[in-house]
């Protein structure tokens, strides 16, 4: 199918882009690298009167990483250039473990990182990274500029708490901290496909044990939901995942987090799913605690 007919407007400036958005009110739609928008334009799920191409507008794909103020990438940096980022990499690698999970590597040259996670869909891997790591997002409108925390982000699936007017410029990340480990693993069908479910994990480690512990889901639970999972794998070996509390923790999981059917799985495979991924992640996520930052090989699920 064809989208139904717009007016498409390719402005130059962040400004003139805000000027538009204001002009035509709620009848506007920002479009940055396409992957998501255009197939729902095409399909008709979507039929904004007027697309506000922000692609053209000049640096506004920049990446920047410190150990101080963490990662911050805007609004056209695609998911490749984040992905292959050294600093980014070095400064929160979570990022860039989560973005090899997204999609095929074509998709990544377009899409962008800022896009996936204003688009809130919960069968993204991005969404429940920022949720997991914190953070903030940098919008923009005639109205002036805000930051709205990765807590109130997310208002339901495919929505976020945008105003229509408003454009995303940039998301920030906190750096990784001494001693905190994280994972992120899924299983999908295909390689480059949606997850059927992902879990992505943060973990604390003290001498050897954990001391904290939060995950997100992907595909399963609610979006940008971080489960505390601390009172249950406190005190777990970080080097031993036949200590009981892992075990444990699949089967607290499991009731936990809902999960919902749909054409790919049933809700009870999700929930099996749920179960070995939570204490695969979280043990991945603790070992990173101890290796202090050296990447956990986590393979990807289907492949
Ligand atoms: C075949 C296929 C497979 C895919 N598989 C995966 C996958 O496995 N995992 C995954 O996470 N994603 C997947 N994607 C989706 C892809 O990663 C996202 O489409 C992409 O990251 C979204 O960014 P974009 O720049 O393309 O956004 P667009 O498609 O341009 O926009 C998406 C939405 O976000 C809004 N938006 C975008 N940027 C801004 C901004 N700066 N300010 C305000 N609003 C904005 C748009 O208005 C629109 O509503 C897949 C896509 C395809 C086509």
């Amino acid at each position: 199918m064809k989208p139904s007919p717009l007016t498409y407007h390719r402005p130059r400036s962040i400004d003139e882009a805000c000027r538009i958005l204001a002009d035509v009110a709620h009848e506007g739609k920002v479009l940055a690298g396409g992957q998501s928008l255009i197939p729902l334009l095409s399909m008709r799920l979507a039929a904004p009167a007027h697309l506000v191409d922000i692609g053209s507008i000049p640096r506004l794909d920049a990446v920047s990483a410190s150990r101080e103020l963490g990662v911050t990438f805007d609004a056209l940096t695609t998911h490749s250039v984040l992905e292959a980022d050294r600093g980014a990499a070095r400064v929160q690698p979570l990022l860039g473990r989560g973005l090899r999970l997204v999609a095929h590597p074509t998709i990544r040259n377009r899409g962008t990182t800022v896009g996936s996670i204003v688009h809130a869909d919960p069968s993204a891997e991005m969404p429940a990274v920022l949720a997991l790591l914190g953070g903030s997002i940098t919008v923009r409108s005639v109205r002036g500029v805000r930051e709205i925390r990765s807590t109130d982000l997310f208002a339901g699936p495919l929505e976020s708490t945008l105003e229509p007017d408003e454009i995303a410029t940039s998301v920030t990340v906190p750096a990784a901290e001494p001693g905190v480990g994280s994972a992120i693993d899924e299983i999908a069908r295909r390689h480059g496909d949606y997850a059927l479910v992902g879990v992505a994990a943060k973990v604390r480690v003290e001498d050897g044990a954990v001391a904290e512990a939060h995950m997100t889901y992907v595909s399963a639970g609610e979006l940008g939901e971080v489960v505390d999972y601390t009172d249950i794998l406190r005190g777990a070996s970080a080097t031993d995942d036949r200590d009981p509390l892992w075990r444990n923790l699949s089967e607290f999981a499991r009731e936990r987090i809902d999960t919902e059917p749909d054409i790919h799985a049933t809700a009870r495979y999700r929930s099996q799913l749920v179960a070995a991924l939570t204490a695969r992640v979280g043990f991945a996520a603790a070992q990173d605690a101890v290796l202090d930052g050296a990447a956990v090989h986590v393979s990807a699920g289907g492949r």
